[in-house]
């Protein structure tokens, strides 16, 4: 084992393009001598490799992505005029798959949602659909959001992460019950970001070429089928290979073998909104599937890898506020939130100008007035840079009435969504267990629960937890404390008691 020796005319440089003095050597008085400060390449190395990261996502910090083209199958232009869901149009995608509560390097196979956020590099502009691979979530008002995301993270003292309080939360927030049912059911353990579908989640807006105003739901399915594992080799797979879906997407595109996923749409008429049995906008409830079929739109393949992960994953700043013409949000407070916190976090994580970087831009030119600020690389010359100006430069005047929204009238509240005839906490993750999933599902469902509560959920958040999931399905309920109250009697030493 040789030192490499650099060939003649070898060299990397410095920053500034000079040729690097060496990558090998420091500079000392004498060979065994103190290191001296003028040593610029090394210190600027040591400088930059300080500040070589940057702050991790706050939730979904694990992911990773790739890119390919999304191409419309179908004609859904009766229901927006969005140039990318034309017929026949394609479109490159950018798509980054994640954890949500496991920080940058925990394994990809703990239980968990898993994001699935996809931009749209479009002739009028970055479209980003920043979902999950789930149709619902947690909580429905964003006022809940950090409270959540800390529930899921680590204690305060020891800096765990900690079952007790994860059902502490939930318990209190019963209108998690759909989310929490669907996570503690095979889907909370994807086989790969392959074997899964994506779901916007939240409800859009979709206007066509007349104006016309829909309400929206969007679905990837997968081609290749859901696949799922076993909480034995989940927990396996996180001893081995904590970057398992990670390698698993690269190493498939690598070899030429291309996921896709099918994207079909929920359509439901503007004006049906308010005679709906559920709250459409209600992030923690589906639109089954009876009331609105699917319809097919296209296909999303991954087909190129990241060249430089920093760069282009790590850098990545998706936003839900990031609409084009035709397509625009909805009155679900969650997805009104998202559009503001996305952008900001990337403000915080990347620098002011993150929307300058290659991945983040647009295919289409930018003329903004948002000027300057940390690392400005685009510019617009002498421009003016206020509007309205008399030197020539195009501004927005904006019409009187946005086609993409929707009629919001009445005082100023802190209050719960408006309830629809069959609203509630519990009734879809009751159909869920009892129409969706089959008996060993159920089985599995029990121990899972049974599992988590057993690790370390203790007095008043346990017997909530009980209450839980009685109201949920009173038959899964009763066989889940059954088997905790046996295990905990079994097992005093679990983690159980009050501490
Ligand atoms: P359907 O019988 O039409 O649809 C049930 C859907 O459940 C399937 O299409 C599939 O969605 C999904 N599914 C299948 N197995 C599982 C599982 N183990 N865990 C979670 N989801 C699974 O019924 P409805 O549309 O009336 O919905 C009934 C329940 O199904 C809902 O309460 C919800 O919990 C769940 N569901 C509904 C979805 C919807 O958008 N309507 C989407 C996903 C789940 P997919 O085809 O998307 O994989």
């Amino acid at each position: 084992m040789g030192q490499r020796t650099p060939a003649p005319g070898d060299r990397s440089t410095t920053a500034s393009g000079a040729p690097a003095p060496s990558d090998q050597l420091s500079l000392t008085v004498g060979p065994d001598g103190p290191l001296v400060l003028h040593d610029v390449h090394f210190v600027e190395q040591m400088a930059h490799f300080n500040r070589e990261k940057v702050p991790e996502r706050q939730p979904h910090a694990k992911g990773s992505g790739a890119f390919g083209f999304f191409e419309v199958t179908e004609d859904v232009s009766q229901f927006t005029r969005a140039a990318v869901f034309q017929p026949g149009a394609r479109t490159d995608v950018l798509v980054r798959f994640s954890t949500v509560a496991g920080e940058m390097g925990s394994p990809d196979t703990w239980r968990d949602v898993r994001g699935f956020a996809v931009r749209f590099y479009t002739s009028e502009g970055n479209y980003d659909l920043v979902g999950n691979n789930t149709p619902i979530f947690f909580v429905r008002d964003p006022m809940k959001f950090p409270h959540f995301i800390r529930s899921q993270k680590r204690l305060p003292d020891s800096g765990l992460r900690d079952n007790h309080m994860q059902w502490d939360f939930w318990t209190l927030a019963p209108e998690s019950a759909h989310q929490v049912t669907y996570l503690m059911g095979d889907r909370g353990l994807p086989r790969t970001w392959r074997h899964m579908n994506g779901y916007g989640s939240h409800t859009f807006m979709w206007v066509n070429a007349g104006g016309e105003r829909f309400w929206v739901k969007y679905h990837f399915k997968t081609d290749l089928g859901w696949q799922t594992m076993t909480n034995a080799e989940a927990a396996e797979m996180a001893g081995l290979d904590a970057d398992f879906h990670r390698r698993d997407l690269f190493e498939a595109i690598a070899r030429g073998d291309h996921p896709s996923w099918t994207l079909k749409v929920q359509v439901m008429p503007y004006d049906d909104a308010p005679g709906y049995r559920f709250n459409p906008f209600d992030l923690t409830k589906v639109w089954p599937h009876s009331d609105h079929p699917l319809i097919t739109v296209g296909r999303l393949v991954l087909t190129r890898n990241p060249e430089n992960h920093f760069a282009q994953i790590e850098q990545a700043a998706f936003s839900p506020g990031n609409t084009v013409p035709g397509i625009g949000l909805s009155p679900d407070k969650m997805l009104l939130a998202r559009s503001f916190a996305y952008t900001d976090a990337q403000r915080n994580r990347i620098g002011t100008n993150f929307h300058q970087l290659p991945v983040n831009k647009p295919i289409v030119p930018v003329d903004t007035y948002m000027f300057d600020g940390h690392m400005a690389y685009e510019h617009s010359g002498a421009q003016p840079t206020y509007a309205p100006n008399s030197g020539g430069r195009p501004f927005s005047a904006g019409g009187a009435h946005p086609e993409e929204s929707w009629a919001a009238d009445g005082d100023m509240v802190r209050a719960a969504y408006e309830l629809h005839p069959e609203d509630d906490d519990f009734g879809q993750a009751g159909t869920l267990v009892r129409e969706v999933m089959d008996d060993a599902q159920r089985d599995r469902l029990v121990e899972q629960v049974a599992g988590s509560l057993l690790g370390g959920v203790r007095g008043e958040v346990l017997e909530r937890a009980f209450w839980y999931w009685h109201q949920i399905d009173p038959d899964v309920g009763k066989r889940i404390e059954e088997t905790v109250r046996h295990g905990a009697a079994r097992e005093p030493a679990a983690g159980m008691g009050e501490s």
